[in-house]
């Protein structure tokens, strides 16, 4: 998608302090952060939300949950715990259309989420 702001990440048209990258998956810190560790982690294939993803991309979206327990350890909050986030159209507060997996951490977060 070549106006998409993650795909231009992706690209490296834009910036981005980036945590890990291999072939299918990119971390990269988040420009506001909500939280002492927030990263996120986006497959490098465009896809707008969890709501449009297909069961053969299954084996995508579990290796970015099993990769964010990976960047968690870099990112040493693998003991103290973190949140994975995924949100998903309007109500969540989704801002950008390319699916992303938010990892918070390194304080404690409130629950239930505002
Ligand atoms: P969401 O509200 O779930 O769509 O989250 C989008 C996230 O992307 C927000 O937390 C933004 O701060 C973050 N964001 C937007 N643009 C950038 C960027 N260029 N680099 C890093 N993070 C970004
Ligand atoms: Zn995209």
């Amino acid at each position: 998608m070549s106006d998409c702001i993650f795909c231009k990440i992706i690209r490296k048209e834009i910036p981005a302090r980036i945590v890990y990258e291999d072939e299918d998956i990119l971390a990269f810190d988040d420009i506001r952060p909500q939280a002492p560790v927030h990263t996120l982690i986006i497959p490098k294939t465009h896809l707008s939300s969890l709501k449009e993803a297909e069961l053969d991309q299954a084996g995508l979206l579990g290796k970015i949950l099993i990769r964010a327990r990976e960047i968690a350890g870099l990112k040493g909050i693998d003991s103290s715990g973190y949140r994975v986030v995924v949100n998903t159209g309007p109500d969540s507060g989704q801002e950008v259309y390319h699916i992303h997996f938010h990892l918070l951490g390194g304080r404690r977060l409130g629950w239930p989420p505002g």
